[in-house]
């Protein structure tokens, strides 16, 4: 990656408005919007839509609209409406304008009636079946309706009747009137309106038909004044009906632009499956830490700026591909190992007891809080005292070739305490290791030896005695497959979800941690980032394991 393109300097799109700014074909604005349908949580797809469409407007001293899709009211609802928002303010943008389509349902149903009036569109009475079969597919053309020329005004009157509830869900549709042998299928007569008796979050039971997606959506970008339209690939297609519309209405004529929508490795990005995950129980809720949506990756212990950074650092494409995983963990690895103070907490732990150490005796150990920036020289006090934990992992009875860490005879380096060396074990009746006695030099206090013998491990500790226990949620990904969407044979992609890919275990923490509020994010030494849960309670924090220390893709 380059410097330059590392700055986001450069994309297509911007390519696309610096020629706008130049011709003056929007006389130099530029305004886009965000437009969620409030039918889910924001998911990370979502992030870059919203970093794409914030930053261009931001970038130019133009503005960005924040605007419900609200044209299904039987999928939305207000929690939706309001964590969207709560997600691109956390993310770090704020919205010029809040819109919902639905403000514009009355604007739209009488633009319907001009259509109706100029014969570019007609009330059909086919069957859902009877449609489909009369689109036609890919390679043979469509037929026409026999409905197709009904008289305006009998059009005008049926479009009347469905407005006012006369008919069934679903009796008819009002179409627009184009080309049923047009080779792209959206330009086949498309449906405008259709019956639904349904009550909506904000419009109550004015309405009973709802407009269709293409024809809410480049309306309300013309009447918000929207320059540039950015969707995702899948709407090419749409794009001649889009600029359809907008020309038969002879309205403001905004540009729609198309770019690749973000798919990462090992995550879910369709807001109605990750419903499905809500719905059936396999993860807790929308900000299930294990989820791919913003609230959960907040809950996670990501931060707006790595979710940010690394939007800028997979740039806007042309063309669908994959992103690895681990380039959303290196953003966020990148920001953690700044901003996160450090701290000593052991996750799995084994007891030591330095046998020669005096009983009762606390020594102060102190312990840089933010060793990673020069500038800061912050510390912090860890008590030492005669029984400590370590991780498990830190010891081995019979240690393995190139093992650098606590063994039986060996010493090792209790991070800036002292050295120590293993004599002793206690086990118990399976002979598993419960305990390790050690002794302690006491000429080493800081961890380093007067006469200058090496010692190459260095393992981290907490007081038994000072430390504080802390719940930890330790995680893997949600999926077992790098395209989770992809099923196994014969089975459906929710066969793809990861058996325990939470599991819950007891750490200790040093006593300052044990302050933690939900969202303080740590380095525990040597182990990884974590971050205090909301489940957390004053003095008996949870921790969410973030991240761990090693970076797979960096050396990629
Ligand atoms: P989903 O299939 O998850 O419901 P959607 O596209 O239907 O996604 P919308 O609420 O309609 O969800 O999306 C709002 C905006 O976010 C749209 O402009 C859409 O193109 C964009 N968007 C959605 N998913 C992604 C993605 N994976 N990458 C980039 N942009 C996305
Ligand atoms: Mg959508």
């Amino acid at each position: 990656m380059t410097e330059e393109t590392n700055k986001s300097s450069s994309n297509f799109i911007k390519s696309i408005v610096d020629a706008d700014n130049e011709s003056g074909k929007f006389d130099n604005r530029v305004h886009t919007r965000f437009p969620p349908e409030p039918n889910g949580y924001l998911h990370v797809g979502h992030a870059k839509s919203i970093c794409l469409n914030f930053g261009l407007a931001a970038e130019y001293g133009g503005k960005t609209n924040l605007r419900f899709d609200d044209t299904n009211p039987t999928k939305e609802d207000v929690e939706y409406v309001e964590s969207i928002q709560e997600d691109i303010r956390w993310l770090g943008f704020e919205w010029d304008n809040l819109y919902f389509a639905s403000d514009y349902f009355d604007q739209l149903y009488d633009w319907a009636l001009k259509l109706i009036k100029d014969g570019k569109a007609y009330v059909d009475q086919l069957s859902a079946e009877e449609m489909r079969e009369y689109r036609g597919t890919l390679t043979k053309p469509g037929k026409d309706s026999p409905h197709r020329d009904r008289p305006i005004e009998e059009n005008l009157d049926l479009f009347e009747r469905m407005k006012a509830g006369e008919f069934p869900d679903g009796a008819m549709v009002l179409r627009a009137k184009i080309d049923m042998s047009s080779p792209n299928i959206n330009f086949r007569d498309p449906v405008m309106y259709r019956i639904l008796h349904a009550h909506h979050h904000r419009t109550g039971d004015k309405w009973c038909i709802y407009p269709m997606y293409d024809w809410a959506h480049g309306q309300s970008d013309s009447i918000e004044g929207i320059t540039h339209s950015i969707c995702t690939l899948e709407f090419e297609n749409n794009r001649p009906l889009y600029d359809w519309f907008v020309e038969n209405l002879d309205i403001y004529a905004p540009q729609q632009i198309e770019f690749a929508r973000l798919n990462l490795s090992y995550m879910m990005t369709s807001k109605r499956k990750l419903k499905q995950l809500v719905d059936t129980g396999v993860v807790n809720g929308w900000d299930d830490p294990r989820m791919p949506t913003i609230s959960g990756m907040r809950r996670r212990g990501f931060t707006p700026e790595s979710i940010r950074n690394f939007c800028d650092m997979i740039g806007v494409a042309r063309a669908n591909s994959v992103v690895d995983f681990g380039m959303l963990e290196h953003a966020l690895r990148d920001d953690l190992n700044q901003k996160a103070p450090r701290a000593l907490a052991v996750i799995d732990p084994l007891k030591i007891v330095i046998t020669n150490y005096p009983e009762g005796q606390v020594e102060e150990v102190e312990v840089p809080t933010y060793p990673q920036d020069k500038e800061n020289t912050e510390t912090h006090i860890v008590p030492f005292s005669r029984e400590l934990y370590i991780e498990r992992s830190d010891f081995m009875e019979e240690p393995v070739s190139k093992y650098r860490r606590l063994a039986p005879g060996r010493e090792v380096r209790l991070m800036r305490g002292y050295l120590v060396t293993a004599h002793d074990l206690v086990k118990d009746e399976e002979g598993n290791v419960t305990e390790v006695h050690v002794t302690y030099d006491p000429e080493t206090f800081g961890g380093f030896a007067p006469d200058g013998r090496k010692v190459k491990g260095t393992i981290h500790w907490v007081s038994a005695e000072h430390a504080v226990p802390v719940e930890v949620r330790n995680y893997e990904h949600l999926f077992t497959a790098e395209n989770p969407s992809e099923a196994p044979e014969g089975e459906d992609w929710t066969a793809n979800v990861r058996e325990n890919s939470l599991t819950v275990t007891t750490g200790y923490v040093e006593p300052d941690v044990a302050d933690a509020k939900p969202g303080d994010t740590y380095q525990f030494l040597r182990n990884g980032y974590y971050v205090a849960d909301p489940d957390s309670e004053p003095g008996k924090p949870v921790f969410n394991l973030t991240i761990g220390l090693r970076d797979t893709w960096a050396k990629k």
